[in-house]
């Protein structure tokens, strides 16, 4: 099937939850727009996350804002399925123009005339705008330090489903941010000898004096905090929704049976060696937990806030003898570990996006999310304009931003050059939905002004 709609006012590509959010501002201020994706709505929730994963905030907080989770606890944490089904949910809602199984290959911007052509898997569009929606976290990253040695079972975290796909034996999960703490967890529940590789991290405790951490976090203004803190580039965050939720505590791992190792630093076919900073990187976690109830106890102190006290929450649990005794290296082969998980993060890929919007390192350069090239904008990326940029929430209210920088454009354009723009929406005829595909909008339908 071909794409027969040859022109759009704003093409959105993806429909995970940045593109639905766009969708939803464009469509409520009337800015006619097509979002292309290709595979289908909220993909990665379905099929780029292990089968028990759940949101990492409640129901109430891991949303956007017109909407609540149909039949479902506020307090508790929704599946990855309804999660994905919630977005699915969303954009019929508004009946969002979104296009599936088509995908965006490659954007360049149009030479002596206004807008980008745009190839897709089904034709060439022309586009006066694009929001780039393609995700935080698209492209697996596995450092170059993994072995070689085909005794050893490697996946990253984004492949990773369920404990019984990996071959018998123990795992070393590399990476101990929500992902790798929640895998290795699992695994070790499910009676796998587990070695976690812990670096620096933030652990807030999952709800203190009766309040989840999302809304710790809210009401401090952490998630509002515009920019990364500097040298925290490379600290993740752990936390976990899974069975109910719960505070990530690396001493309750070890004393569950992980066994805790520092920075994973070097391999030799299959003897790994690890760098002398587990104690330090705890610490460091402690001491980011300790401050964010502090912070908590100030602000109910300063508001008033009647909250029950919880002096145990800053129990801290003695040393595993992991960490007061620390491995330096192992032999895999020696001690049964015939997997690795890489829970070592993503990065992007933008190699479809032939426009001048990078800076000299290929990092999208934007304006919370206005790129440099004018007519392009980022959503979804993290720190896009704030820390709950990547995050559902966070999401919305810069897709509501992008949306009204692309309104007053229009309105700059319209005054004067208007006849030059894609505003024929007759030429927007008919693009139908292939069955199981969702419903796609002729712009005409939406209102166009
Ligand atoms: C393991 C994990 C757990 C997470 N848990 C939470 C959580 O609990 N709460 C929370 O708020 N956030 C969470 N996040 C962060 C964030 O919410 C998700 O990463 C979310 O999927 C980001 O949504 P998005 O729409 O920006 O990107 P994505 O979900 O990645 O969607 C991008 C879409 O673009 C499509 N696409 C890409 N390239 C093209 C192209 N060229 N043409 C057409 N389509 C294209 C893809 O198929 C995809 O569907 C989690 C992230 C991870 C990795």
């Amino acid at each position: 099937m071909t794409v027969e709609r040859k022109a759009i006012d704003t093409l959105v590509v993806g429909a995970g939850q940045a593109g639905v959010a766009m969708s939803e501002h464009l469509s409520k201020l009337g800015v006619p727009h097509l979002v292309l994706e290709r595979d289908r709505i909220a993909e990665r929730w379905r099929t780029g996350r292990w089968d028990s994963l759940v949101a990492n905030g409640p129901a109430w907080h891991d949303r956007f804002p017109n909407l609540e989770f149909a039949n479902f606890d506020p307090n508790a944490f929704a599946s990855k399925e309804q999660v994905a089904e919630y977005f699915v949910d969303y954009a019929k809602k508004f009946d969002a123009p979104i296009r599936t199984g088509v995908e965006v290959r490659k954007v360049v911007r149009n030479a002596g005339r206004p807008g980008f052509t745009v190839d897709t898997s089904e034709g060439t569009i022309e586009a006066n705008r694009v929001v780039v929606a393609t995700g935080p976290f698209q492209r697996p990253v596995i450092p170059p330090i993994a072995p070689t040695s085909a005794a050893l079972t490697q996946i990253h975290s984004a492949d990773y489903r369920n404990p019984q796909q990996l071959p018998e034996g123990g795992v070393l999960v590399v990476g101990a941010g929500s992902s790798g703490v929640q895998i290795a967890d699992e695994l070790q529940r499910a009676g796998r000898r587990v070695y976690l590789s812990v670096g620096a991290h933030d652990r807030p405790p999952r709800g203190y004096r009766g309040r989840d951490f999302c809304w710790w976090l809210g009401v401090l203004g952490e998630w509002d905090a515009e920019v990364m803190k500097p040298g925290r580039e490379h600290v993740t965050i752990a936390v976990s929704g899974a069975r109910g939720g719960h505070t990530v505590d690396f001493r309750r791992l070890a004393h569950q049976g992980i066994t805790l190792v520092g920075l994973t630093k070097s391999f030799d076919d299959t003897r790994v060696t690890f760098e002398a900073d587990l104690a330090d990187n705890i610490r460091r976690g402690d001491e980011n937990y300790l401050s964010l109830l502090d912070a908590a106890d100030a602000y109910a102190r300063r508001n008033g806030l009647d909250l029950p006290e919880e002096p145990e929450a800053r129990n801290i649990p003695a040393d595993p003898e992991c960490m007061t005794h620390p491995l330096f290296e192992l032999d895999l082969a020696k001690e049964g570990v015939t997997s690795i998980i890489w829970a070592t993060g993503y990065a992007v890929d933008f190699t479809w996006l032939q426009v001048d919007a990078f800076d000299d390192k290929g990092k999208p350069k934007h304006q919370r999310g206005v790129a440099k090239e004018p007519g392009i904008y980022f959503l979804g990326l993290p720190w896009l304009s704030r820390r709950g940029s990547a995050f559902i929430w966070g999401v919305w209210h810069d897709a509501k931003h992008i949306a009204d920088h692309i309104v007053t454009q229009r309105k700059y354009l319209a005054y004067y050059d208007a006849p030059q723009r894609h505003e024929d929406e007759t030429r927007v005829e008919s693009v139908e939905a292939a069955p199981g595909e969702s419903r796609v909008h002729k712009v005409s339908e939406m209102g166009v002004n």
